[in-house]
């Protein structure tokens, strides 16, 4: 193959959408996968809907997840082309002046009109095979409002043409226009490129995805707190899969398994589960190598929280709560399910103070006898009363409860221990929880359940 010209062509009507990302990533990734060159072209030909701030939402969002391209251009700036082209098909009789009755205030009295010739005509799609079109029912459609006002169809095939675009992959959406668009390409003398139209992204319930099944936007991604390599490597998978088991991919190795023939028919169920998943393995990654320190979306969560909840929470009990969360293995997912994780998990109300619960919470499934927690509960606070300051850490704390826990019942011992220090039934291991909350409180906690016993 030829050094492959592709491009991804938004237009600037809306933020950056995830399914244009999609298109943006898999014209990337054929670019660089094939040594060729990734064009954006903003398709602002529609004055009344594009805006700059839409235009300037879709750079940055394409910029966040490293999908740069090696050429720009924009349509608003090519309108001399546009209009040469135009001439020219007029000339040769492709295109004519069209008188028109207009039909509401406003309306246009003349446009410009393709000669359709009535052909049938097909392309192998890439993803699709061969598709064949009668185009009669198309009619003479428009190309351009006027010689200095062009319309999608013209302009796309222009810029296909002078740009040297050899492939056009894009969404399933754009079949139907692809028959009007390889009408006009004959009637300018453009050689076909090759198209591949890639499959719709779904929500679960299988309709098309859009803002009434929630996120939609890339800004909106990146908001909720998942990394740029989380969400390129989750829409890489949209539609295209590798045909091995690896799901977790840089944007080196996407480039590097990439393959336009393994893009699949049907649509792509977009699925966030999944998402969340591949953005905590990366996270794990990036904590990993160094690349990322772990507290910063955890501090951003627990003041999230702190606003939303107007609590004061000092110093030394959010960093018994960003330690609670390291441990329950929290911090490695986005801000948003962070704080949802904090909020579920009780940490601001436990941990700043004594939590409240019943005496039958201390009961370890189906024990009923009271005495026997009392005599854990107070076995438990001598031996940690035992422990020196110094050694009252998770692994310490477990060594020395663990002979009479495993003796006892490891159940019936350690379930009350973390009742008595959390007062719920979930909670992080009573070792850590100890640890973190240390010495002193720990045996205030023990002390307070056994005297809850004693009512
Ligand atoms: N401008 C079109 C859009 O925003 C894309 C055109 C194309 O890919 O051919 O959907």
């Amino acid at each position: 193959m030829n050094e492959p010209r592709v491009r991804v062509a938004p237009s600037p009507t809306g933020n950056l959408h995830i399914g244009t990302a999609r298109t943006a990533l898999f014209n990337f990734l054929f670019a660089k996968k094939n040594s060729g060159r990734f064009i954006l072209r903003i398709e602002d030909t529609d004055k009344e809907r594009s805006k700059s701030e839409f235009e300037e939402n879709i750079r940055n969002g394409l910029n966040w997840l490293g999908i740069i391209e090696d050429e720009f251009y924009k349509q608003s700036d090519r309108s001399e082309i546009y209009k040469r082209y135009l001439k020219k098909l007029l000339d040769s009789g492709s295109a004519y002046v069209s008188k028109e009755k207009p039909k509401e205030e406003g309306d246009r009295e003349e446009v410009i009109r393709f000669k359709n010739p009535n052909t049938s005509i097909s392309f192998d799609d890439i993803v699709r095979g061969v598709v064949k079109f009668d185009t009669t029912e198309l009619g003479d459609f428009v190309i351009a409002k006027s010689l200095e006002e062009p319309l999608y169809h013209l302009a796309v095939v222009v810029d296909d043409h002078e740009m040297g675009i050899s492939h056009i992959i894009r969404g399933e959406d754009h079949i139907s226009n692809t028959p009007r668009q390889l009408l006009i390409q004959v009637a300018i003398g453009a050689k076909h490129p090759l198209y591949a139209h890639i499959p719709l992204i779904l929500a679960k319930d299988r309709s098309r995805l859009s803002k009434r099944h929630g996120a939609v936007s890339v800004e909106e991604y990146k908001k909720i707190g998942y990394l740029p390599e989380a969400v390129i490597n989750y829409i890489a998978l949209l539609g295209w899969n590798p045909g091995t088991e690896q799901e977790i991919f840089s944007l080196e190795e996407l480039i590097g398994a990439f393959d336009l023939n393994k893009v699949q028919k049907g649509g792509a169920v977009f699925d966030e589960e999944k998402l969340k998943w591949i953005n905590g393995e990366h996270k794990k990654r990036l904590i990993d190598s160094g690349k990322i320190d772990p507290d910063t979306d955890t501090f951003e969560a627990i003041n999230t929280l702190k606003n939303e909840i107007g609590s004061k929470i000092n110093k030394d009990d959010e960093d018994k709560i960003m330690r609670l969360l390291k441990v329950s293995g929290a911090n490695k997912s986005t801000v948003t399910e962070q704080v949802v994780f904090i909020k579920e998990s009780g940490f601001m109300d436990y941990v700043p103070k004594q939590p409240g619960y019943e005496k039958e919470k201390l009961l370890w499934k189906k024990e009923k006898d009271f005495d026997n927690i009392k005599r854990h509960i107070n076995k438990m606070k001598e031996i940690l009363y035992e422990l020196p300051e110094e050694k009252f850490t998770s692994d310490d704390i477990k060594d020395a409860v663990w002979d009479y826990a495993s003796k006892e019942g490891t159940g019936s011992v350690l379930w009350p221990f973390r009742v008595a220090l959390s007062g719920r039934d979930k909670s992080p291991d009573p070792f850590s929880l100890a640890e973190i909350l240390g010495k002193e409180e720990t045996i205030k906690r023990l002390i307070f359940a056994d005297n809850k016993l004693k009512k």
